[in-house]
């Protein structure tokens, strides 16, 4: 018979799986799981960040998705969070809500892929919730970073004049997840394997993010986590700008650019409508552009300049033509 989480119970799940993942330091996890609320302690010169996000059964993952890979893309998509404020990941509690049904070696290979990748940046499980559902899982990841005071980079502080630089590659994780669901594009075989990998396992921009933040010069910045498009115009909005976006220089890797030479222009204006890429999209003044690529190289990640801020309106162009985006990218309602 399978062991399901009925079997183990609550605790079981809790004592045996969650609390030895991710137990942290003494000194920053005074209190961690087993009491009622963690007790933290953050050092006065910094503040708190704080952001979560909710992975469902059938809207965000499949009923027969990897756990592991799945544990991993939890801790990830929230780790993302963190590095667009420039700060550091440190705190995380896990709410999971299944049936009772579910196998115990799911929650396991769950637990070790989130655990994976919070211990590579530090990460401790300080707590959570684990409940029964009628029907379907929810996974829900809060995660708890710190910043010195007053050095958050926030979306809402980009100014005209600044160039506009985009990290690694876009679309990737839109091609992936056609090339897991058998829908065209489709890739070569290599390429697929590429694809899905971008698609399952986005690479948080932590390193970069906190080198920008420590040499002071970035202005603005937000994780392309709904399509560049919308969150583009999520940063403008916030800002009070415009943007004119260079479509042209959008950095595709090699699997993305022979798919799109394949099926032209419209596909490329599908990938920057395509979410979860989770790279960093940020804005600076021209003067520290030298110093942010001695940055990135340190960092290891591709950064390209696609446009600038201005005082106007978000204005994208391709081949010398303007595009208009009815829909940014992805939105839930
Ligand atoms: P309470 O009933 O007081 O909310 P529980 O009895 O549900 O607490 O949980 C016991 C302890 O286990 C708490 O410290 C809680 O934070 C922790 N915990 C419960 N579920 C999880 C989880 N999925 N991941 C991490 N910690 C968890
Ligand atoms: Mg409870």
């Amino acid at each position: 018979m399978k062991t399901t989480i009925g079997v183990l119970g609550e605790f079981g799940v809790i004592d045996q799986i969650l609390a030895p993942l991710l137990p942290g330091d003494k000194a920053s996890v005074e209190v961690g799981i087993g009491d009622d609320a963690a007790v933290l302690n953050l050092p006065r010169t910094h503040q708190l960040l704080a952001t979560t996000d909710t992975l469902v059964e059938g809207v965000h993952f499949k009923t027969d998705s990897d756990p592991y890979l799945l544990g991993r893309k939890t801790m990830r998509v929230n780790l993302s969070d963190i590095a667009a404020m420039g700060g550091q990941p440190r705190w995380a509690l896990l709410s999971m809500a299944m049936p009772p049904s579910m196998s115990l070696d799911w929650v396991r290979e769950f637990a070790r892929g989130l655990g994976e990748d919070g211990a590579a940046h530090g990460v401790a499980l300080v707590g959570g919730d684990t409940v029964s559902s009628k029907g379907c899982i929810t996974l829900s990841l809060t995660l708890l970073g710190s910043i010195g005071l007053g050095r958050a980079i926030l979306r809402s502080s980009a100014q005209a004049g600044d160039l506009l630089y985009v990290s690694g590659t876009i679309g990737d994780a839109l091609l992936g997840l056609n090339q897991t669901l058998g829908r065209p594009p489709l890739a070569s075989a290599d390429d697929k394997v590429y694809l899905e990998r971008r698609h399952h396992l986005p690479e948080p921009r932590l390193a970069l993010a906190r080198g920008l933040q420590e040499t002071d010069m970035i202005h603005a910045a937000i994780d392309v986590s709904d399509g560049l498009v919308a969150d583009l115009r999520q940063l403008c909005r916030a800002s009070r700008v415009g943007a004119e976006v260079r479509l042209d220089d959008v950095p595709l890797s090699p699997a993305a650019q022979r798919l799109v030479a394949q099926h032209g222009p419209e596909l490329l204006h599908a990938l920057v409508t395509g979410g979860e890429d989770y790279e960093l999209l940020f804005t600076l003044p021209p003067a520290a552009a030298e110093t942010m690529h001695h940055v990135a190289e340190a960092a290891g990640v591709t950064v390209t300049p696609i446009g600038v801020i201005t005082a106007g309106e978000v204005n994208f162009s391709h081949l010398g033509k303007p595009v208009h985006f009815a829909k940014g990218g992805w939105e839930h309602f």
